[in-house]
């Protein structure tokens, strides 16, 4: 069995995430993989799987707001169909 790349892992996180909550990731393949990459960098870089597409503030404790899935998600997916990143989006 070949070993998943990073960003298939990740995938698979999301998608497992989304199948849980009642969500779809985003059907535009290239944004998607965008946003998947932007999280395993940030998770090889800094530890975490911050969100690609806010600002660290570079303070662990402040940051784990943004640890993906974020404080804002649910909020955003209820009021605007989707996150901020465009992964996760109501069905
Ligand atoms: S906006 Fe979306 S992709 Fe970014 S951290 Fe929140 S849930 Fe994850």
């Amino acid at each position: 069995m070949t070993e998943k790349t990073p960003e298939e892992e990740m995938l698979n996180w999301a998608r497992e995430y989304a199948k849980k909550r009642g969500w779809v990731l985003n059907t535009d393949e290239k944004q998607l993989g965008t946003v998947i990459r932007g999280l395993v960098r940030n998770k090889t870089k800094f530890g975490h799987q911050y969100c690609p597409c806010r600002l660290r503030r570079g303070d662990p404790e402040k940051d784990k707001s943004i640890e993906c899935p974020c404080i804002y998600h649910e909020d955003e997916i209820a009021q605007d169909g989707s996150c901020h990143c465009n992964l996760y989006f109501k069905a």
